[in-house]
């Protein structure tokens, strides 16, 4: 054994010990930490590959010299850009332990990971109202559950074409069609990843100020296929206004014409949680496939999301690793290789479990609610300001807003990289109805009332600056 090596494994409970120092330093010092590291963001310059190794604790202190300021308050209370979670207690410690297991969640063979993976996946179904038909497996994000249930989609179109496509090759399909609201960017690059196209999205119209899709307009677009089957892209929870497509009239559709339904439901899945929003994602359980994102709304750190189908057959059909040395797939219960677009994953169920375990429905429903209620509080922030205004109603966990005058692209970034600058605040520059704004998403398990008012102070302020 390489020196180096051996006097770490001398010493694995110090490095262990050094690391949960750093850690527990870091986390205590979240909720001040400047929510978004000052560019540039390597505090030295790059530095060739060692070739005699320092050890493991001189490699971490290095890495805190060298690394570790340059890190951004992602997993702190104030980082709402994008849809971000952070990490729940339970959740790192499972994190830590994934890595310290090493399990290699192929198959059943030697070890219950497995099932352990299966549990978790029979608790998040339950968490979301679906019933034992969805079968599913934890994937990357939700980018990669969405490509993996639009996968199982092109498979249905083939057999209902009378092809496989996992034999044939999306050419054996012809001219696709999928048909979606205002779908996630993700979608698109799932279509081209399946070698669909980007171009087989049409994008349908919507409600008037809504982001859910109209679904007239759907019916009217289906009818147009003339017993052709489709894939309709469902959307429970836009980035922008958090909208939810109807998905009880949509699936009442399917008595009509053939299509698959695909819901993402990335982060809108947890309105589920609460009983005075789970009317929004009311019909769930009818979707062919389903993508909930973990490392959002379940406070898991990344990168976990989960898939679900109910024709588990076609997803073997499209994943199947068949190999000497892998058991095939037996039809009740494949193992997950079979299942997920990787052969080798990490138990990625493990934080999610543990997080579930510790805090149970209840616990996860309080962060949920929390989470809505401070969006509430932010909208109102900016609605009774003179410096800021919403550009639509706050329907969930997200603020979509602008400035109070003349909001230019320009000038929106601006105060975004201004708030950001200033270490209070994080958001997320779009473009709604053709306006440039700013998106505030409220889904981390540590934010509160004081971190709302920080930081729609701190916008406030950056607007009243860009407005002089
Ligand atoms: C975040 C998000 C995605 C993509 O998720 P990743 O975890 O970044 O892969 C897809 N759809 C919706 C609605 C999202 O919010």
């Amino acid at each position: 054994m390489h020196p180096a090596l051996a006097a770490d494994l001398d010493r694995f409970d110090q490095l262990l010990d050094a690391a949960r120092d750093r850690a527990v330093a870091a986390l205590r010092g979240l909720a001040d930490r400047p929510v978004a590291a000052p560019a540039p963001h390597a505090t030295t310059p790059a530095e060739p590959l060692p070739e005699d190794g320092a050890g493991g604790a001189a490699a971490l202190a290095r890495f805190g010299e060298r690394w570790e300021r340059g890190l951004s308050g992602s997993a702190g209370p104030r980082y709402l850009g994008f849809v971000t979670g952070g990490a729940t207690p339970a959740a790192v410690a499972g994190d830590w332990l994934v890595g310290t297991y090493d399990q290699n969640v192929v198959s059943d063979g030697d070890s219950a990971a497995a099932d352990l993976e299966r549990e978790t996946i029979g608790w998040l179904r339950e968490l979301f109202g679906l019933g034992p038909e969805h079968t599913g497996a934890l994937v990357s994000g939700a980018t990669m559950s969405n490509a993996t249930g639009l996968a199982v989609a092109r498979e249905w179109l083939g057999e209902r074409l009378g092809v496989s496509v996992a034999d044939a090759g999306a050419a054996a399909l012809g001219e696709v069609t999928v048909l979606s609201g205002a779908a996630h960017s993700s979608v698109t690059k799932a279509l081209s990843l399946l070698g669909l196209g980007r171009g087989a999205l049409r994008e349908l119209p919507l409600l008037p100020g809504r982001e859910a899709v109209d679904v007239d307009g759907l019916a009217a677009a289906l009818a147009e296929l003339d017993g052709r089957p489709a894939v309709v892209v469902a959307n429970s929870g836009t980035v922008n206004t958090v909208d939810f497509d109807d998905l009880r009239a949509i699936a009442a559709l399917r008595a009509r014409y053939p299509f698959w339904l695909h819901v993402d439901a990335a982060f809108g899945a947890f309105a589920a949680l609460s009983p005075a929003h789970a009317h929004l994602v009311a019909g769930l359980d009818e979707a062919d496939s389903v993508c909930v994102d973990l490392h959002k709304w379940l406070n898991v750190p990344y990168d976990a999301a989960v898939q679900f189908t109910r024709r588990r057959d076609l997803q073997v059909r499209v994943f199947r690793n068949a190999a000497a040395y892998l058991a095939p797939p037996d039809g009740t219960d494949p193992d997950f290789v079979h299942l997920t677009p990787e052969n080798s994953r990490r138990l990625r169920a493990l934080p999610a479990w543990l997080t579930l375990a510790a805090y149970g429905r209840a616990g996860h429903r309080e962060v949920v609610e929390r989470n809505i209620a401070l969006a509430r509080r932010f909208g109102e922030r900016v609605a009774s300001g003179d410096a800021l205004r919403l550009l639509a109603p706050v329907r969930l966990n997200v603020v979509c807003f602008t400035l109070a005058d003349a909001p230019t692209r320009e000038r929106v970034a601006a105060v975004a990289e201004a708030a950001a600058a200033g270490g209070e605040v994080v958001v997320t520059p779009t473009v709604y109805g053709g306006t440039p704004g700013l998106r505030a998403a409220f889904s981390n398990w540590r934010t509160g009332p004081e971190d709302v008012d920080r930081a729609a102070a701190a916008l406030a302020a950056a607007a009243r600056e860009a407005g002089t």
